[in-house]
């Protein structure tokens, strides 16, 4: 049963509005008391990066990527927080991105408050620090900033017929129509006209592509959980692991929150899981707009349960090149015989042709292919705690000719880096399809 319920800003308790609620019925004025304008979560952005500028960057992220404004034309960003923040370091990139539901504002809070949680304990705390050095965090605070301006649920689309806004949570491609949401423009979890319709959704798909973010956190508030796998049934082979990540992410936290499974599809955190075999979670964070303090109070705790999952071992890392040449390839990476059924691919790319997973504890076959090189295949036996490095050497495929075969290409790397090892190509036999 949807309940609409209409919100005032300080009147509600974090914990104490766990009733889902659809605001999309009930505009408020914005912003509510203790919680910036956009434009000053936009601001609030660059001041961070002028003063902390040895561990932060903030980026227009519609103008980098050329993505199309928001209907109201406003810009979506994000700041990177890191050692060396200037770098394109080669290293695991993270995302923490909130209020995709315009008037879920405790989450836009909990996210501006990672950024001082983070900044403030470099080189103090042990794990925070070590965390800033060996990966990027990227945190967009905003996401849907048309529907936050005017405490609305949903985007700024003029849908045609008198109402306005789409919902950004069920506008991805990963499940798009089939659940979860709704195919009529007014309704409170309308997807939209078609999949990825959104300006605020195709610049999370060109961010996506471009990071391959390898641990994703999505904040909300309405609920009191965290979130993940696939919504409507449709299982996910690696659900159970995931789900005990979210115990363990709950568990860091300290907070009474309940573990559970998406609801729907076509949710941001599907398409991380589909298109680069992200681990991602969706956090429900208690009321839609609760007191400013006590939100601070509880993003304090959020947060242990983020950098916990953030600093997670990654557990194979490495890089596909050339291997005449050394340069970075773009690379597919397909996970054989893994259960996937919406065509789940990761993929190694960017300057350094880095890829990244986190892979569930047990023996996986994972297959690198490339336009013009030939497939390869490597077997990998994880545990929880496995951090293994491999350099995919990827052999130029001559048109025509079967892939090479006797000729160890792929070295092995500890991580240690003292011993290297090789495993040899695979055949032809193994090849894309030949899996579920
Ligand atoms: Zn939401």
């Amino acid at each position: 049963m949807l309940q609409a319920v209409q919100f005032r800003g300080t009147a509600i308790q974090i914990a104490a509005a766990l009733t889902a609620t659809w605001a999309g019925a009930a505009a408020q004025s914005q912003p509510a008391e203790g919680y910036p304008t956009a434009e000053q979560v936009r601001e609030r952005l660059y001041a961070a990066a002028e003063a902390r500028p040895d561990l932060c960057v903030a980026v227009d992220l519609t103008a980098k990527y050329g993505t199309p404004p928001t209907h109201q034309g406003r810009h979506l960003y994000a700041i990177k927080v890191s050692a060396n923040p200037g770098l394109d370091e080669d290293e695991p990139a993270v995302l923490f991105v909130a209020a995709h539901h315009g008037d879920e504002i405790a989450s836009v809070l909990t996210a501006l408050h990672g950024i001082d949680v983070l900044t403030e304990a470099y080189g103090t705390d042990a794990d925070i620090t070590r965390l800033l050095d060996t990966r990027e965090v990227w945190i967009a605070p905003l996401w849907n900033p048309d529907g936050y301006e005017s405490g609305r649920r949903l985007n700024g689309r003029h849908n045609g017929n008198g109402t306005i806004g789409v919902d950004l949570n069920r506008n991805y491609q990963s499940g798009w129509g089939t659940c979860g949401g709704s195919d009529t423009p007014g309704r409170a979890t309308y997807s939209g006209p078609e999949p990825a319709s959104e300006p605020e959704t195709r610049t999370m798909v060109a961010w996506a592509a471009d990071k391959r973010f390898v641990i994703v956190h999505d904040a909300h508030a309405g609920g009191y959980d965290v979130r993940t796998g696939y919504g409507c049934d449709v299982g996910h082979p690696w659900d159970a692991f995931f789900r005990w990540q979210t115990g363990e992410i709950i568990e860091a936290t300290g907070l009474e929150m309940r573990a559970r499974n998406s609801c729907c599809l076509a949710r941001n955190i599907h398409h991380h899981i589909r298109t680069n075999l992200s681990n991602a979670f969706l956090w429900e964070l208690g009321g839609k707009s609760g007191d400013s303090e006590a939100v601070r109070e509880q993003a304090e705790q959020v947060w242990r349960g983020v950098v916990r999952s953030f600093a997670r071992p990654i557990s194979l890392s490495g890089h596909t090149i050339d291997a005449t040449t050394g340069e970075p390839v773009a690379s597919t990476i397909s996970i054989l015989e893994a259960g996937f059924t919406l065509g789940e691919t990761g993929s190694g790319g960017g300057a350094f042709g880095r890829f990244d997973l986190v892979l569930p504890p047990g023996t996986h076959r994972i297959e690198f292919t490339a336009p013009g090189y030939s497939a390869w295949a490597i077997s990998v036996m994880i545990t929880p705690g496995s951090a293994e490095t491999r350099e995919i050497r990827m052999v130029r495929d001559a048109q025509g000719a079967a892939a090479p075969v006797g000729d160890p290409q792929i070295v092995v790397k500890p991580p240690d880096g003292r011993s290297v090892s090789t495993l040899g190509p695979i055949s032809g036999v193994v090849g894309r399809g030949d899996g579920e």
